[in-house]
């Protein structure tokens, strides 16, 4: 079936080339070049006019042109089960695209696995794998990492957020034969794919509590860490030395580079990994009260605005995004793009420049002002965000949604310190807008709830302009900006509703 499947697909895309379908590209180069090329994409150009009546001679040009995209030369080292299961989902995830149903490289590297389970394994041979995962911050430092490499060479990555095994072989499917690949993992998939695509690096972010039908229990996920990195000897982990839960994952691998990268938020890690007693966190570090579990001594850390590595390079962070946390990520990913040979200095350079990641830290217009996008998903999450706000008394927006993607159980909320929103005026939008206020209430912070997005920042711009006459606002500037904090479902349909503006 799979493969009358994948040459149903390859006779639909050769009747709707001869149907004149055009590809639909995608939206921004970011975009571009982090997706997977359909077979319709950089295809010869017609001749205006030649429509049906195409001369005979260019249709062999133009299949043998799909045929390249569907089954390109560097595949030929591939098992055939393996190209024709590539090549399917390549076909899958082009017409995905085509139809306005997304990026496609989920449903085409489903489909890939579906035909050929051991795809992942065989397409993953001869790149220089890196695989970044944790609770926050996967997707930047995995945009971090890809730019800090790319600095060597051309590189392979899933920088849309495809982070399930899916994703990563429709990346690696779709990317320059031998390019280091740099791949966000997700955290509870971690030993799957490092045991198909064995990694030269992984790298190690942070663990707390996230969806809580999902990723609650964080120790589970930290002895999976654990089984997932131990008896793997050509893999370096390079892992946050500030959070007990990653030292404990990472410490069973044979090499670990660790990173001071910090981590605000202890509430997850207060009972120790290892064997279950207090762990005493203070200026210096943290240890277990009771075993020898503690912060391990760091090889790179972030002193004065700087990377610093006992191997003795160190580079300024002078990071075009905001936040603590992306000098965590830039730290982080920094580390393992030198691991792979980049040159410290031009990999820093390379990072520093980069302004957004898949419309996150971007500000857009949203009519009368403008919005600035910020995700985030869960407590420790929420922490670094505040990092990052406007000083008040900004008006802030923010948007709660607890569908499938977000969690279906908002009670998160509960363990956010709204309370550090004091001094501004919220307000609280999306689909859980209710729970919000509720929240919001008990810290005792002044707000306004306005269901629809788009209202609400408005209504915030309303407030800002309130400051502005008042001489509080914002610097003078006639156009306020306003922060906008969503999390994942509400995130994107800000983008999808501003996006375009
Ligand atoms: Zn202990």
């Amino acid at each position: 079936m799979p493969a009358r499947l994948a040459l149903a697909l390859a006779i639909l895309e050769t009747l709707l080339w001869a149907r004149r379908i055009r590809p639909l590209r995608q939206p921004s180069a970011t975009a571009a070049a982090a997706s997977h090329p359909s077979p319709f994409d950089a295809l010869p150009p017609r001749r205006a006019g030649a429509g049906r009546a195409t001369p005979d001679h260019k249709v062999p040009f133009r299949i043998a042109a799909i045929r390249q995209r569907l089954f390109p030369p560097h595949w030929g080292a591939l098992p055939a089960r393996t190209r024709v299961a590539a090549g399917a989902g390549a076909a899958i995830g082009g017409l995905s695209r085509l139809l306005g149903r997304g990026g496609g490289s989920v449903v085409g590297g489903r489909a890939t696995l579906a035909i050929d389970p051991h795809a992942l394994r065989h397409l993953a041979l001869g790149h220089a794998v890196v695989l970044v995962s944790g609770t926050n911050g996967k997707t930047t430092t995995t945009s971090l990492l890809r730019a800090g490499l790319s600095t060597t060479g051309p590189v392979v990555t899933n920088l849309l957020g495809a982070n399930l095994p899916a994703g990563v072989a429709a990346a690696l499917a779709a990317g320059p034969p031998g390019a280091p690949a740099a791949l966000e993992v997700d955290e509870a998939w971690l030993k799957t794919v490092a045991d198909d695509t064995a990694p030269e690096v992984v790298v190690l972010l942070n663990l707390s509590r996230d969806q809580l039908d999902r990723n609650n229990e964080v120790r589970r996920l930290s002895s999976a860490w654990r089984s997932a990195l131990a008896d793997r000897p050509g893999t370096t982990v390079v892992a946050n030395a500030d959070d007990p839960l990653v030292v404990w994952g990472a410490a069973a691998a044979a090499e670990v580079v660790w990173v001071g990268a910090g981590q605000p938020w202890t509430a997850d890690a207060s009972g120790c990994p290892k064997c279950g007693s207090r762990i005493a966190f203070d200026a210096a570090g943290w240890a277990c009260s009771s075993c020898d579990l503690c912060r391990p001594a760091l090889d790179v850390n972030i002193e004065d605005g700087q990377v610093v590595s006992i191997d003795g390079w160190s580079v300024s962070l002078d990071m075009a995004l905001p936040g603590r946390c992306n000098q965590a990520n830039a730290a982080l990913a920094l580390t393992a793009a030198v691991r792979l040979g980049a040159d410290p200095g031009r990999a820093m350079g390379a990072m520093a420049s980069t302004e957004e990641v898949v419309g996150r830290y971007r500000t857009v217009d949203a009519g009368a002002v403008d919005a600035r996008l910020l995700l985030s998903k869960n407590p420790a999450g929420w922490l670094e965000v505040f990092d990052m706000l406007a000083p008040p008394p900004a008006p802030v927006v923010v948007a709660i949604n607890a569908r499938i993607a977000d969690g279906m159980d908002p009670s998160w909320l509960w363990d956010v310190p709204f309370e550090l929103l004091a001094g501004r005026q919220v307000v609280a939008t999306g689909e859980r807008s209710a729970d919000l206020a509720v929240r919001l209430h008990y810290a005792e912070i002044e707000h306004t709830r306005v269901p629809d997005l788009i209202v609400a920042i408005r209504e915030a711009g309303h407030y800002a302009a309130g400051l502005e006459q008042q001489g509080s606002g914002a610097h003078g500037r006639r156009r306020p900006t306003i922060d906008v904090v969503a999390n994942y479902t509400p995130f994107q349909e800000l983008r999808s509703r501003l996006g375009r503006r």
